[in-house]
Parts: C-alpha cells; structure tokens; sequence
C-alpha cells in the first residue's frame, strides 16, 4: 500500500509500505480522509525532531477493516474518527483501564508511522464511532476542536464576558467559534495575516486585529476602556504576543497558554499576584470526552469546518500538500488529504 514518508528535512516521498497487522485489542482503519496539523508541518520544516524516516499524520478518520483478537467484531465495518495519542499499554493507569489517563502517551506520526497512508493499525480505545451526518473529512480535522475545547472547558466563560484570542490559525479559529457558543460578547482575535479573519468574523469574532498594522495591546485597551479583557487565549506562539497577554487581561481576569515555541518569554509572577490572574496552560486535547463532543458541534452544525479547509490534496500530490501547509501560501488555513 502506499505511504507518504517523512525522509529528511523537507523531504515527503510516496513509497509502498507492508500492509498493517490487526494485534490483539487494535483494529485497521481504512483511512479516509486525513488532515495536516502544525506537528507534522513542524516534523517536515526540522521545528519538531522526528526520527526519519517516518510515515507522518494523526489527525485522521476512517473505518475500520479488521480487528484483532479480543476486540468486538462488530468495529468492522464501522465509520470512525480516531484519537491521535497512543497509550503506552503498561503503566498503572493503562492497567487499570484508564489509558486516556496514560502519562506516556505517545503521538501517532511522531513516535510511531502516522496515518498518511492508505491504512493504520491504531488501539480499538483509540477509536470513536463517526455517526450520520458527520463526513470523514470534518472527522479528520477534530484534534483542532478537541484542543479548544479542552481550554474552554477550563475557562467557564460567563455570558458576555469580553475574550481575546491572539492567533488565528485551526486552534485559534476554533477557540473563536468555541468561545463564540459559549456566550463570549466583545470577541476580539489577532494575526499577522488577514487571510484567516473572514473565517474569523463567519465565526463570531467582533474585532480582528491585524498585528501588522496595528499595535495590539493599545487596541484591546482602547477596547475594553482600559481595563483590559476577561479572558485572554494565547495560541499562536509569537513572543510578542505571549509578552502582552498579562498587560491585555483585566484584574482578575483568566490567561490561557496554548501557542508553542522554543524561544517563549519567561512568564513574569508579579503581574499575576498583582492581578489576582488566573493562568493555564493546555498541552493537549485532554481525551476526556472533547474528542466526542467537538463530533457532536459538527454534527448538529454548531461548528461549520467548511470555511477552514482552505486546500485539499490526494495522497499521490502529498509533496505539494506540505509545501502549501507550510508556506501557508494561497491563504491556507487546513490541508486536507484523501488516500
Ligand atoms: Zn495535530
Ligand atoms: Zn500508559
């Protein structure tokens, strides 16, 4: 079958790959439809390390083929999206049947050959049931969702309250959408590309600032009369922006970190006493039920993922799919690729 494999810095090949074996408790997924995230764009541009060569992709849905033994037979056959972290399968909390609460997951496309390719072996606990209504190309971009909503579920926003979201790209977006069902009021959203603010407006955002034309933290304050905003979500990993967030919230205000990158600014203690902050950090999708309810907004349309999906690629053109997802060329927002 064939793969698309990470070889070298920048290097995305097609080459033909042994079919993948149903283990006992794993199950093939055919995969149907596949999205590109920042990880795997950060394995090809050298940001993340990846032992090369590697098939890359987590983000993925499908149905399943085969199962292995001690798995239910009635899997086959059945449309899924799947969660994109590998539970280690022998520390105390995967023996005791909680593996979402496995301290050593591991990321399908990073520590072990990912999804692009025409089928995956992953763990039946890995797989969700893709209901009606939910398309395999909206069940392959859910990791996005299920990030957001593992924020938002932190923050318990009250109706509204006013939230910034500095970053506007998949998470950012979602985060908008997310805070705007939550009952967000002024929804001001920041990046330094205008490319993704119509998305931004179609869902929800009130104020998008162009952090290339304007000073951004003077903006919010004029916004919020001086006294900064409610919330404030970092997730796009500029320094610059992660600077600010503490001078944007208002006293006693929330602070949620997303946004990654090696060279952050350390984060200062004395503006968060003095403001009586409370700060998060959110390293994931949490796995506690996000994966199933960001399927459940998609499905009742809660959350249109249509005007995110900016591109759209076969498996054959993957080269071209990771030179558009990292050049962010043409406005791209998400890539998707069908097998
Ligand atoms: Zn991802
Ligand atoms: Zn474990």
């Amino acid at each position: 079958m064939r793969a698309a494999v990470l070889t070298a810095l920048e290097t995305v090949v097609l080459e033909d790959r042994p079919e993948p074996e149903a283990r006992p408790g794993w199950a093939v997924v055919q995969v149907e439809s596949m999205s590109l995230c920042g990880t795997d764009v950060h394995q090809y541009d050298g940001r993340i390390d990846t032992p090369f060569p590697r098939v890359p992709g987590h983000d993925f849905s499908g149905r399943v083929v085969a199962v292995g033994e001690g798995a239910d037979e009635g899997w086959v056959g059945q449309p899924v999206a799947v969660k994109p972290s590998l539970p280690c399968g022998d520390c105390l909390e995967c023996s005791q049947d909680k593996p979402f609460d496995c301290k050593k997951k591991k990321l399908i496309g990073l520590w072990s050959d990912g999804c692009m390719t025409e089928r995956i072996a992953v763990p039946v606990v890995n797989l969700i049931p893709r209901p009606e209504g939910v398309e395999a190309w909206q069940a392959s971009l859910l990791e996005p969702i299920a990030v957001g909503l593992n924020t938002v579920d932190r923050l318990r926003i009250l109706l509204g309250e006013t939230v910034v979201v500095l970053g506007q790209g998949p998470i950012g977006l979602a985060l908008t959408r997310l805070c705007a069902l939550s009952g967000a009021g002024r929804l001001i959203v920041t990046d330094a590309r205008e490319a993704p603010f119509e998305v931004s407006r179609a869902y929800g955002a009130s104020d998008c600032l162009d952090v290339t034309q304007v000073d951004a933290k003077e903006t919010i304050l004029e916004l919020t009369d001086g006294a900064g905003a409610d919330i404030v979500i970092e997730t796009s990993g500029f320094p610059a922006s992660s600077a600010m967030v503490l001078d944007v919230v208002r006293k006693e205000g929330k602070v949620a970190h997303i946004g990654w990158a090696n060279d952050l600014p350390p984060l200062p203690v004395i503006p968060i006493m003095a403001k009586t902050l409370t700060v998060f950090g959110v390293g994931g999708n949490g796995g506690r039920g996000q994966y199933e309810r960001a399927q459940e907004l998609v499905r009742t349309g809660r959350l249109d993922l249509d005007p995110m999906v900016t591109h759209r690629f076969a498996l054959d053109d993957i080269a071209e799919a990771f030179e558009v997802a990292s050049s962010k060329s043409g406005g791209a927002i998400k890539v998707v690729v069908a097998p």
